[in-house]
């Protein structure tokens, strides 16, 4: 099943944590917050984030302390 993630910017706290567990998918923005960043997504949610970076995909999430990464499988946007 294909996955697709972004970032509720209004509930991030800057924390870092997704951006060390996924570093390919995540990285904070100018402001600090978090944004999905694979593959010029740009955080809209609409890039399938490839099989094998779903673990580190899944880490992210579990490790987001305001539960502010969204995921679905079909695109966000
Ligand atoms: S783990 Fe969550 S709160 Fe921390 S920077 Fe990433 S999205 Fe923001």
């Amino acid at each position: 099943m294909k996955q697709y993630a972004s970032v509720t910017k209004d509930s991030c706290i800057a924390c870092g944590s997704c951006s060390s567990a996924a570093p390919e998918i995540f990285d904070l923005d100018n402001d600090g917050v978090a944004e999905v960043i694979y593959e010029g997504d740009s955080n809209r949610g609409i890039t399938a984030i490839a099989r094998e970076l779903l673990a580190d995909l899944q880490d992210a999430i579990d490790s987001c302390p305001t539960g502010c990464i969204k995921l679905a499988a079909a695109p966000l946007t």
